[in-house]
């Protein structure tokens, strides 16, 4: 079993070390007798840094995990021309963790202490699951409602219990003791020695994790999404520079924002809400416009039309009518007279034609457009009455629906 340093002492950042095994596949790794690493576990995740030999080659130290037997394997990325056989058991090495991450993931993790305990001292919620990420943070809670004001109030303890610097320690107890202590939540391991995290008076939980040693290096914690989940509510959280640097990303994105309404970042619902409702009513005075041409148009074009063998071909290619207009057009043509039979088309902004006939008249449409579009290339169908489809380009659609409404014609 590897000795680990972190238990305790969360700010040990470096280390020496003697090399156990040298592994190789899948990847290059290695195990020591000791490390200041944290492999990923009990929902925080592991560490990085580096590894330099006694003959001084650095390795960089990419991912750290678990053996199911206690090991701690480090896994790590080395220059090309790295003789790994060079690095044997017993080779003497210092190990050096980057800090920066390291002190994120404290902040994180012992904010989740407080801010669980904080939900089941206040709501009585407790937590059942423990997630981080690399941009957020989040906790399952057990219950089935959560509303804005237990999200807000417990929020705010935890930023109280932060400002108030409490101590946070490391203690190790027998299980015994620790059911006589009062855990908020008890470990289901069989394990005999348990680790305590002690935050003074406020919450004692068993967790192999890295802490801060006062509440007020966690700096602050910021809550922000809440779900629904299977077993409960999932509450997103931030902690430390995490919550500075979420609160300026969502500072940047409403200013983006409000610029662009000429409007406070406060006022930028109520315009959003403004123009939305502008851009409904503007649909549908488009709408009724675009029913009035359609129908004005097909009145014009009927009376242009002369009239063989008792009913009406309009042949039209429209170049700046999309094809929701183009099939308004035909069905005005078609309901405006009994005797009418539309072949149009149009060409932006994607080829397209549309084929209908006045109720009772005697052609199928949707079998005449199919043919027309195995002759074009392109997809489409319909009803006796109406058919459309797509072309892959504009390239001849004029001749063919001349010849159409010649053939129907004669
Ligand atoms: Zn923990």
């Amino acid at each position: 079993m590897t000795d680990r340093l972190y238990y305790h002492d969360s700010f040990l950042y470096d280390f020496d070390a003697e090399v156990r095994e040298v592994l190789d596949s899948p990847r290059p790794a290695l195990i020591l007798d000791r490390t200041a690493f944290y492999p990923t576990s009990g929902g925080q995740v592991y560490d990085t840094g580096w590894i330099t030999s006694a003959a001084n080659a650095k390795f960089h130290v990419t991912e750290v995990a678990d053996t199911e037997d206690g090991r701690v394997v480090h896994y790590f990325e080395a220059d090309r021309d790295f003789d790994i056989a060079a690095l044997k058991p017993g080779a003497h090495v210092r190990g050096q963790i980057d800090a920066a991450r390291r002190r994120d993931h404290m902040q994180q993790h012992s904010g989740q202490h407080v801010l669980s305990a904080a939900f089941l001292r206040l709501h009585n919620m407790p937590t059942v699951s423990f997630h981080m990420a690399d941009d957020y943070c989040s906790i399952d809670l057990d219950t089935p409602t959560l509303t804005k004001e237990q999200i807000e109030s417990a929020e705010r303890l935890a930023n109280e219990i932060i400002l108030e610097n409490r101590g946070v320690d490391i203690r190790f107890v027998t299980r015994e003791e620790a059911g006589k202590l009062g855990l908020r939540k008890l470990p289901p391991t069989e394990r005999d020695e348990l680790r305590i995290i002690n935050i003074r008076d406020f919450d004692l939980s068993a967790c192999g994790g890295t802490h801060v040693a006062q509440t007020g290096q966690i700096a602050s914690i910021l809550l922000r999404k809440t779900e629904k989940v299977r077993q409960g509510w999932r509450v997103e959280f931030v902690a430390g520079q995490r919550a500075v640097a979420t609160a300026r990303h969502d500072f940047t994105t409403l200013t983006e924002a409000a610029a662009l309404f000429s409007a406070h970042i406060y006022d930028v619902p109520q315009q959003a809400r403004k123009s939305l409702d502008e851009i409904r009513s503007l649909r549908k005075q488009r709408e009724q416009s675009q029913e009035e041409l359609a129908a004005a148009q097909a009145a014009a074009l009927l009376a242009e039309t002369a009239e063989i063998n008792g009913r009406k071909v309009v042949v039209r290619t429209l170049s700046d009518r999309d094809l929701n207009f183009v099939k308004l057009l035909a069905q005005k043509l078609t309901r405006l007279s009994p005797r009418a039979v539309a072949l149009l088309a149009t060409t932006s902004p994607q080829p397209a034609l549309v084929f209908a006939q006045s109720a009772g008249q005697p052609f199928d449409m949707g079998a005449l457009l199919k043919e027309t579009m195995t002759k074009l290339g392109g997809r489409g169908g319909g009803s006796k009455d109406l058919a459309q489809g797509g072309l892959p380009n504009a390239s001849g659609i004029d001749s063919v629906l001349k010849a159409i409404a010649e053939n129907l014609a004669g």
